[in-house]
């Protein structure tokens, strides 16, 4: 049950200066942080990460987005970790993402309005959507020796 996920701070993320706050988020529920990078991926990079969506027609939109600056790339370390980091980051549309959700308290982006203007919803956030998912989107992004295995206080408290 215990799980690692990967999450990606966007380039929008970093440039609006939300780091903080958002990794915050995340370490409050206990979650712990088993890796953490700043990373500014090009696009061939950009393609394996999104090899599902290479061929939609939001892709070149995104490969702009996801390369347009340095993302911070973590894994982070829980109980049921993929679904709790979805729950807190909120639905894909900022527009819908309920308030108390990462997307919902800092973007209110919309398909309708970045459809129209050809470019990727700006969303904040990457979070792996399955444990399936995690497990190849950490090792793509991490190399084995990059993560690390240590003791917080959620582990005499959590767990
Ligand atoms: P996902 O793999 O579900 O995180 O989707 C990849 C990313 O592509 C999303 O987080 C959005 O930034 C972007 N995206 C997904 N669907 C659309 C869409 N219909 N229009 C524009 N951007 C999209």
């Amino acid at each position: 049950m215990i799980e690692r996920t990967l999450v990606l701070l966007k380039p929008d993320a970093v440039q609006r200066c939300f780091v903080g706050e958002i990794i915050t988020r995340f370490e409050r529920v206990g979650l712990k942080i088993v890796g953490m990078k700043m990373v500014w991926v090009d696009k061939e990079f950009s393609r394996k990460h999104y090899s599902d969506h290479v061929d939609k027609p939001f892709y070149p939109g995104l490969e702009n987005f996801i390369t347009e600056g340095p993302v911070i790339a973590m894994v982070l370390e829980g109980i049921h970790a993929v679904e709790v980091v979805r729950k807190l980051v909120g639905p894909t549309e900022p527009k819908q993402a309920p308030p108390g959700t990462i997307r919902g308290d800092f973007s209110h982006h919309s398909y309708a309005y970045t459809d129209k203007k050809g470019i990727a919803i700006k969303n904040l956030i990457h979070a792996s959507g399955s444990v399936e998912d995690a497990k190849k989107e950490v090792s793509l992004w991490f190399k084995p020796e990059e993560l690390h295995s240590y003791k917080t206080v959620h582990d005499v408290h959590t767990l």
